[in-house]
């Protein structure tokens, strides 16, 4: 496995390498759902790039860029044990040398969720993703649902900018209690960490209404917050049901809808969705 650190070596790498190839971006400090996409990135392609790159320009003033965990060593060395052929892995500067000043701003579907609760962050990724788009110049591109609005965002500006890789989008992992895998999970307390199963078990209920006859998206949302609001720990940023493509608030489940949470529990903001109102 071919650790690389600077632009111009993975432009010359890339070059080198067979097709198809297949890129997955991280911000690092490695669980099983990053693994999921290495190995179907492993699965599907003949060569294999990971990058490790925390991205600080899709972090806001008073978030955690500079304590987001990080363990390089430990990551190489799950990506080894995956087959992976290289890692890109630049620095800041590298990646935003002096006088840097072009981004990516993706309209519309960056507004919402997320974007709302975190100004500037979608730019910061559509800007990175396309960077690494361009350096890396992969056939096919490795992202997971568990950030769904960040999937959408990316499939709308690989689409409008031709960037030229295909969106491939893996299952969201979760632990045996249903808790999404995440690298800020490790923020939680034992008491928070206890406690946060139950987004995933609001988002099942959602589903089982749906599945029950339920259309109206308020009754969903409702729900949810009726049952995240009973946990004294958990603190609710936003509940939605939205449109999975456009990401626009729905009234009613007629077509497949993001059903999407972010709540937060002490330190952490942990972000959940499961998409409904599709082929099931
Ligand atoms: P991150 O390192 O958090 O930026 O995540 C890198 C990639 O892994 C993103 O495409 C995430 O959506 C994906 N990812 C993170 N957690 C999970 C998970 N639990 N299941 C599947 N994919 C995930």
């Amino acid at each position: 496995m071919n650790v690389i650190t600077t632009v111009a070596e993975m432009v010359a790498a890339r070059d080198r390498l067979p097709r198809l190839l297949g890129l997955v971006p991280t911000m690092g400090y490695l669980h099983e759902g990053h693994m999921t996409l290495v190995r179907q990135a492993r699965a599907d392609c003949r060569s294999v790039v990971a990058s490790i790159f925390v991205n600080p320009t899709q972090f806001g003033p008073h978030e955690d860029f500079a304590s987001y965990p990080r363990d390089m060593e430990r990551d190489l060395a799950m990506l080894r044990n995956e087959g992976v052929d290289v890692v890109f892995a630049p620095t800041v500067e590298e990646m935003y040398p002096p006088g840097f000043s072009t981004y990516v701003n993706v309209e519309r579907i960056t507004e919402a969720l997320e974007g709302a609760r975190r100004p500037g962050h979608f730019r910061g990724v559509a800007t990175i993703v396309t960077k690494l788009f361009t350096i890396v110049r992969p056939d096919k591109s490795y992202f997971g649902q568990k950030d769904g609005q960040q999937v959408a965002v990316i499939k709308r500006m690989t689409a409008d900018l031709a960037l030229g890789t295909e969106i491939v989008v893996a299952p969201t992992l979760r632990e045996p209690d249903g808790l999404a895998m995440s690298s800020r999970n490790v923020y939680l307390t034992p008491a928070e960490r206890a406690a946060a199963p139950m987004l995933y078990r609001a988002l099942c209920r959602a589903r089982e209404m749906y599945r029950g006859g339920v259309r109206d998206a308020k009754a969903l949302r409702d729900e949810m917050m009726r049952m995240i609001s009973a946990e004294p720990l958990a603190r609710v940023e936003y509940i939605s049901v939205a449109d999975a493509e456009t990401l626009q608030e729905a009234t009613t489940v007629e077509r497949p809808v993001m059903v999407s949470l972010a709540v937060r529990f002490g330190r952490a903001t942990l972000i959940d969705n499961i998409i409904i109102g599709g082929m099931e």
